[in-house]
């Protein structure tokens, strides 16, 4: 029992040190440090295994991976991921582009090698000389007009550039013979087409002024349905002139809810794809992309929400039924009983408060409004209505303590020039807003206000 007991203590002593080792062997073998032991030459053939040039290309294989010895471990030797501080990732970024940087040279002339043509002039597909090549297909290869053509029967919003003998300059599909034919299958031409129509569309390569004739066959569907069901969204119903791609609508809408791009950068970066230096003539859409980009956000909304599905009209929905409603909430027949129970699981936790940051200053817009109450903004006729109402109710001061000045300060607040002067807010205590929850406000934090809010 002695010599057990001591035999186990000694090989207790001892794990920490193997321990320590075989987590460090871990670590030098997985990904980070794979680089440093190639660079002291250790034990890998360079020839074959050359040096990774960036840290993704390090993936560690599988071979590669050694766990840990678990009986030491615990205590005693540190973690990979404690191995691997900020000061070993700023080193790693350095190593990087010290490695990197003797390539510059080598990386500018293939970027300037993109910009000259090939040494032969010839089409790629059919050999005879050309001219044109595509900046978004993958191939940088010279095409002739008639595989150009033949290419982008189902791209015609892609960049496309022309040797002229001293440099590739942008050209579009137009200038290069192709006319879109709409409702019809794509390759597939109208027996009673209509005349030929300038169209132009924005996409995410830029503006794009084509030329398309739209399908006249019996029970042909309406201009503006023929450029739905290519992904065209059209500014105008009656005789649309200008579309918008929906995976530009679709691009701008992420940019939106991740960075808060505003549409006038967006709009204007989309006019440098297509003229960087501003050297052709202007183009004014910006009024068409904004009206366009807000329906397009009102029927994202209708579609998700399952508005089409839904047994009353899109126009006569229940009011809050395209708000999410909170899943962890108590749903009664969904997520917890029809009865009602009264212990905290099954009880509805809601809290309401008012923000002053959302402003809207009075410059007498007169707007319509998509979807006033479908959402989590109360509908605005009955509330104007109530609120023309009870314009002339006098506000009792707080008896809550002097720290409650919201109330107290409603009729001081300046609201001179303002449409609304914030807006109040119900929300769960999973901070989900409830559907019908925010109303806006025009004088401070009122009664009226929040009875009207609280009663939804
Ligand atoms: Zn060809
Ligand atoms: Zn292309
Ligand atoms: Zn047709
Ligand atoms: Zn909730």
């Amino acid at each position: 029992m002695v010599r057990s007991s001591r035999k186990r203590k000694r090989s207790a002593e001892e794990s920490p040190s193997s321990a320590t080792c075989e987590v460090f062997s871990h670590a030098r073998k997985g990904g980070r440090f794979t680089q440093k032991r190639v660079v002291e030459g250790s034990r890998v053939d360079p020839r074959s295994s050359p040096a990774p040039l960036f840290p993704f290309d390090a993936i560690p294989q599988a071979d590669d991976f050694q766990p840990p010895d678990e009986r030491g471990s615990s205590n005693t030797a540190p973690s990979v991921k404690q191995k691997i501080s900020n000061n070993d990732k700023s080193r790693s970024v350095s190593a990087v582009l010290q490695e990197w940087t003797p390539h510059r040279t080598e990386f500018l002339h293939e970027l300037l090698r993109l910009e000259a043509p090939p040494q032969t002039l010839s089409c790629a597909t059919c050999k005879s000389p050309a001219t044109y090549r595509c900046l978004d297909c993958l191939s940088a290869n010279l095409l002739c007009s008639a595989c150009l053509l033949l290419r982008h029967a189902d791209a015609p919003l892609h960049k496309v550039q022309k040797w002229n003998g001293e440099f590739f300059k942008d050209v579009t599909l137009t200038s290069a013979g192709l006319v879109v034919h709409l409702g019809h299958n794509i390759g597939d031409r109208c027996p009673s087409p209509s005349d030929l129509q300038d169209l132009m569309v924005f996409g995410l390569s830029g503006v794009n002024r084509l030329v398309v004739r739209y399908c006249r066959c019996d029970h042909a569907p309406s201009k503006h349905a023929q450029l739905l069901r290519f992904r065209w969204f059209p500014a105008t119903i009656a005789r649309p002139a200008t579309a918008f791609a929906f995976d530009m609508l679709d691009f701008f809408h992420k940019l939106q809810d991740q960075n808060k791009c505003n549409p006038y950068d967006f709009y204007n970066a989309i006019l440098r794809r297509s003229d960087a230096a501003g050297l052709n003539s202007a183009i004014h859409r910006y009024n068409e992309i904004v009206l366009v980009f807000r329906i397009w956000c009102h029927l994202q909304i209708l579609k998700r929400g399952g508005a089409v599905h839904h047994s009353f009209t899109v126009g006569s929905l229940p009011n809050g039924s395209m708000a999410i409603p909170c899943p962890a909430c108590p749903h009664p027949g969904k997520n917890t009983l029809h009865l009602p129970v009264s212990d905290w699981k099954n009880t509805l936790f809601l809290g309401i408060d008012a923000c002053f940051k959302l402003k809207l200053k009075d410059r007498g817009f007169s707007d319509t409004d998509l979807g006033t109450g479908m959402g989590y903004v109360v509908d605005q006729s009955p509330y104007r209505t109530y609120l023309e109402a009870n314009a002339n109710s006098i506000q009792s001061a707080t008896t809550c303590g002097p720290d409650l000045h919201a109330v107290n300060q409603a009729y001081t607040k300046s609201s001179q020039g303002y449409a609304v002067t914030g807006v109040a807010a119900v929300s769960c205590r999973h901070a989900f807003i409830r559907p019908k929850g925010v109303v806006d406000l025009q004088k401070g934090e009122r009664y009226i206000n929040i009875d009207y809010h609280w009663g939804q």
